[in-house]
Formats: structure tokens, sequence, C-alpha cells
């Protein structure tokens, strides 16, 4: 796994430039016995994503996905040192997850743990903006009963993560001096009181995920402290840990009441629910979203779904990243057990 996972984050694969990546695991994973698919994001894109498996069985029972884009800068590979942890960009997020996956697949394999038609890979571009990749996958026309989504989650199974409700809001003006304001009017107090209502939104808390939060990201307006300002945007994000449809609900009741305030909805999804009632496995709640609710029709109720990796999402996007080689041997040892344990048992939908 060492020496795999140093070639990998030796590799640049910022998201966008996914293409080396792509080609360095097509041919390891088919050196190691594994058919391998290419799934580009659109015809002749270099941007692709890997689905890997044994014999010539597409359908799998069990699916272990993460992502093998990285946020910049790249930055080379490096240890271990003496505490045995080992640096570079994607050690942990998602590489360190991808090579876990990967071996624990060839273990389970070897000691006949699963066969063909048991176990696939999924290895995605472009997680760290849109879900590009993951979005894709949701076209191969394929389900599985079982899905293991590889993040830094420190070796825990994660009992879920926030949705998110992401807005941008724009109020236009008219400009003019201010010294005599009745001659136009200004976007900036027409977004005030808008931004201030969503402030006061009581937001509900969930009692696994926590509370939902509102952020206003950003905001932009105006030109001089003499002029009324012509023009005004704001970004607000609410993590949703409740019901996704009750706050949207609210905030497009603010909206309504603001008919010159116009907003485009840049990002929408539930909090996906997670499998996370395992014997012998620690949870563990994560506050950063993934792109788990682009993958279309495997909710909760018809699929088990996991979400586990080595490393701690603290060090990751950093440039202190690192994950230590006994976390990357004990989440490859967690894998084949969630393998193990769920392989054979029918889906019932019940999840916790
Ligand atoms: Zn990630």
């Amino acid at each position: 796994m060492l020496s795999l996972l140093s070639d990998l984050v030796n590799i640049p694969s910022l998201t966008g430039d996914e293409g080396k990546i792509a080609d360095f695991l097509t041919s390891f994973l088919k050196n190691e016995g594994f058919t391998v698919e290419l799934w580009p994001i659109h015809p002749g894109s270099e941007r692709r994503n890997i689905y890997a498996y044994f014999g010539s069985t597409r359908t799998n029972k069990f699916l272990f996905t993460t992502h093998i884009d990285t946020v910049p800068p790249f930055i080379p590979f490096s240890g271990p040192d003496a505490n045995q942890n080992v640096f570079g960009r994607g050690t942990c997020d998602a590489k360190g997850a991808a090579v876990v996956q990967i071996q624990a697949a060839k273990e389970l394999f070897a000691e006949s743990v699963v066969k063909e038609g048991d176990l696939a890979l999924l290895l995605v571009v472009g997680e760290e903006i849109d879900g590009v990749g993951m979005k894709n996958a949701s076209k191969m026309g394929l389900k599985w009963e079982n899905i293991v989504f590889g993040e830094p989650t420190e070796g825990k199974l994660a009992l879920g993560h926030k949705g998110i409700l992401l807005l941008e809001l724009s109020t236009t003006g008219k400009a003019c001096h201010s010294g005599y304001p009745h001659l136009g009017s200004s976007a900036n107090h027409a977004l005030i009181p808008i931004l201030k209502q969503f402030l006061d939104l009581e937001l509900p808390t969930d009692s696994k995920l926590g509370p939902s939060t509102i952020n206003i990201g950003t905001m932009h307006g105006g030109e001089a402290p003499n002029i009324l300002s012509p023009s005004a945007s704001a970004t607000i994000s609410i993590r949703v840990s409740t019901s996704f449809e009750t706050i949207k609900t609210s905030a497009l009741r603010i909206l309504s009441e603001h008919p010159s305030v116009s907003y485009k909805i840049l990002a929408e999804y539930p909090p996906p629910r997670l499998y996370s009632d395992v014997p012998g496995f620690e949870t563990i709640n994560v506050g950063f979203g993934t792109d788990i609710p682009f993958l279309e029709g495997h909710d909760v109720d018809n699929v088990k779904r996991f979400l586990y990796g080595p490393g701690s999402i603290f060090v990751a996007h950093t440039s202190e990243e690192f994950v230590s080689l006994g976390e990357l041997e004990a989440c490859k040892n967690g894998y084949k057990k969630l393998v193990a344990q769920h392989l054979h048992v029918p889906s019932s939908g019940s999840h916790s």
C-alpha cells in the first residue's frame, strides 16, 4: 500500500486534470487482474471515472468508491516519519482511501471471501468542485446493494452528513449622488433586509447531525460612499441537518416576499442518511460534504451506504495533509470486515 500511495500522490491530479492518474490506475488495476472500464465525463474527455471489477460481471453487490482528484496545490509524497505518518496532497483526501479500497478488494478476492459479481471499485473525478464524476456514474445504469464511500473519517463510520442549500441573491438599484437619494435607489439597501430575515430564520436541530447552520459567505455591492449602489449580491449557504424541504420552503417564502431580489439556487441536496450501526466500528459525526448525494437511485431505503476511510478531515486541504500507516492498515481491515458482514445479508432497508 505504501508504494502505491506514494505513486498516486506523486501524480498531480487537481480537479480538472485527472487524466494522468486515470491512465496510471488503469494499468495498475489491469496488472492486478481487474477488468477496467473508463468512463469519460463527456465523449473524448481526459477526465475519466474508473470502474473496475473481477471477471466479466459488471453488476456487483458491493461497491467501494472514492475520488481521484485533489484540491490545489500539488504536494509531493514524503515520509514515513518517526511516527509512521506519510505526507503529501491526497494522502488522506482521498488517495489513502483509494489505496486501502484496492488492497482490501485484492485480499478479499485472493482469500475467496468475494468472487466475481460481488465487489467493484469506482474511482471518480471532480469530487472537490461539483461532483461531476459521481453525477456521471449515475448514468452507468448500474446498481449496488452496499456502497462504501471513502473519505477521511478517522477510521470510523460516519453517522451522516449535512445537506446544503446554497443561494445567490442579487439586487439592482439606480446610481445617483447620495446627497439626492430621492433621484435613485440603492441595491445595498434592498439587499440588507432580506439578509437579516435569513439570519433570523429558525433552523432546526437534528439529534444526530446537530444544528442546521447559516453562513452569508460573500457580499458585494456599491461603488463609493457617496453613490447609491447600482448593484449588490450575496451568497447564503445553509447546512441542513434535518428536513431539507422545511428549510427550503422557508427560504422560498422569504424570497417570495422580496420580488425585487433575484436569486439562483447554486446547490441543493438533503442530508444523506448513512448506515453506521455495525458491531466493532466506532462512529463519527462529520461536518463536511461529499458527493454521496450525487449518486442517484441509491438512497438508504434500498441500499446500505457507508462513509468510511483513513485520515482526518482536519488535515485534508491543508499543507500538513498526512495519513498514518497504522490507520491505512486498520482501515483496510475495516473495509474487509464491512464486506464480510454485509455481503450475504439481504438489504432490508433498515438504517440507523
Ligand atoms: Zn474528499
